[in-house]
């Protein structure tokens, strides 16, 4: 919050202006995230994007169903269809229902909204080099990256949302807790004749179970240009993208050779594990600098744009002059034991591993307390969301193909998937849209899904 900037009528809340640094250019050439799930459309409502976001070029007659198969061109051996988003209808208790936009249509949105604040200024192609803050205020130094040109900035507040390897969360030496998954790695391609040459109907997930287990997933990222993903769950550690054998992997996962157009590999850390600290005096974090999770569930960036709007409005009332003194650090109180319990969750989900989950009585407390009435219990099967959703038959059919997949794979059981919503009273802000696969293998050795 650039403390030079004028008052602007057109803002909010009667804020300063605000100056955005990223070192990117803005550009998504990998995307990540690709649902954008209820609450943070709720966001987009109340911002007036949601059409926007709806009418992003993900088709929306385009099927999300998920299919286990052992190879794209192999056996299918279950199928879970979930209907395309046209027939989705929202769910009693919002106005709004979850959408599929992919990062790469999503990020230029809510920048374009930004672009509409006079107060707001984005600076592209900017680095945060170092920063200092003191009781009254924070300095930082700032490069633009294409003239080497230093800048030195004076405000109020810094938020760093820089990502899972935040420099201002490093800088304060704020320490994480939790622990790493594994490393995945993504190979992005232009395939257009894929699913024809592969004998298959359109699919937004295929998860591919050969020999070693589940190994991969091949999600398709934008049906209309034929961009797809092939997720290696687990490439070993400290891969270099540039030592990844794309056609080997993916060989293995469509079962004949293929020729596609490369678009990118991205190499990453999958970890669990949630910030100490939130804030510490006028420096706050947000986002995957203070917590990372597995991305089963799509909850990441949908857990990072929660902190965003909780401390924006609650910047803009110390800095408007209405907050209280103790408003801010209400941020921290409310915030991270959402971080913390949806990262126990994400974990849970994805490995059946509870081990570590510091926050599992404050989830066990709000989970009794969405039985209690508050909201509906993800375990009663009169009320889950997801059969009011899609229907019981659609549940019941999805119990049923994840149950024929579970014998078929000697697995001993399946917990189906399913939509598990639930709002924190703590904080008021929290929906979690959660898909839940999780299968156990005979004997000790465990298969872990994981899709995102
Ligand atoms: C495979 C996969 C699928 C996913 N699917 C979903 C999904 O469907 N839904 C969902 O909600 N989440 C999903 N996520 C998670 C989601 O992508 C992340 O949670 C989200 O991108 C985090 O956003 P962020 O802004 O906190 O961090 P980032 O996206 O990492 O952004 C941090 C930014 O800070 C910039 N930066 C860093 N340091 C500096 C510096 N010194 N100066 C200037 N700029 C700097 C970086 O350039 C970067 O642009 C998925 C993740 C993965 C890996």
């Amino acid at each position: 919050m650039d403390r030079s900037g004028s008052r602007s009528p057109a803002s909010w809340a009667g804020a300063e202006s605000h100056a955005l640094i990223e070192q990117g250019d803005g550009t998504i050439i990998t995307p990540k995230m690709n649902e954008v799930n209820v609450r943070t459309m709720e966001f987009c409502r109340r911002w007036a994007i949601a059409d926007e976001v709806h009418r992003c070029p993900f088709p929306p007659d385009y099927p999300l169903d998920v299919a286990f198969v052992t190879t794209l061109s192999g056996h299918e051996i279950g199928r879970m269809p979930r209907p395309p988003r046209m027939s989705e209808q929202p769910e009693p208790h919002s106005p709004t229902r979850l959408q599929v936009c992919s990062q790469m249509w999503f990020d230029p949105i809510l920048q374009r909204f930004a672009r509409r604040f006079p107060h707001v200024r984005l600076h592209y192609r900017t680095r945060l080099e170092s920063f200092a803050a003191s009781e009254n205020g924070v300095s930082a130094e700032v490069v633009e990256i294409e003239s080497s040109q230093r800048r030195h900035i004076e405000a109020d507040y810094i938020v760093g949302c820089d990502g899972a390897n935040s420099m201002v969360r490093r800088s304060l030496s704020i320490g994480l807790d939790g622990k790493t998954l594994g490393h995945p790695v993504h190979l992005y391609f232009r395939a257009p004749n894929l699913l024809e040459m592969c004998g298959r109907k359109p699919t937004t997930f295929f998860i591919t179970v050969d020999r070693g287990g589940v190994w991969s997933n091949v999600r398709v990222i934008d049906p209309v240009n034929a961009m797809w993903r092939l997720m290696v769950l687990d490439a070993g550690s400290a891969l270099d993208a540039e030592a990844v054998d794309r056609e080997a992997y993916l060989r293995r996962a469509v079962g004949r050779p293929l020729k596609v157009e490369w678009l990118g590999t991205s190499v990453w850390t999958r970890r669990s594990v949630v910030s100490q600290r939130y804030a510490k005096g006028r420096v706050f974090l947000a986002g995957d600098a203070v917590h990372q999770l597995s991305p089963t569930g799509a909850l990441g960036m949908n857990t990072g744009i929660g902190d965003a709007v909780d401390l924006g409005w609650k910047l803009a009332a110390v800095l408007a002059g209405w907050g209280g003194t103790d408003l801010l650090s209400s941020y921290e109180i409310e915030r991270r034991p959402i971080g913390a319990a949806t990262t126990c969750f994400q974990a849970t989900k994805s490995s059946g591993d509870r081990s570590g989950c510091e926050t599992s009585a404050w989830l066990r407390n709000s989970i009794a307390i969405i039985k209690n009435g508050t909201m509906i219990s993800p375990s009663s099967r009169t009320t889950a969301p997801w059969e009011r959703r899609y229907g019981g038959a659609w549940a019941k059919r999805s119990c049923a193909t994840s149950a024929a997949c579970s014998v078929r794979l000697g697995f001993r059981s399946v917990i189906a998937t399913r939509t598990h919503r639930s709002v924190s009273p703590m904080a008021r802000h929290l929906t979690l849209m959660t898909r839940k696969f999780s299968c156990r293998r005979r004997g000790p050795v465990r298969a872990r899904l994981m899709y995102g």
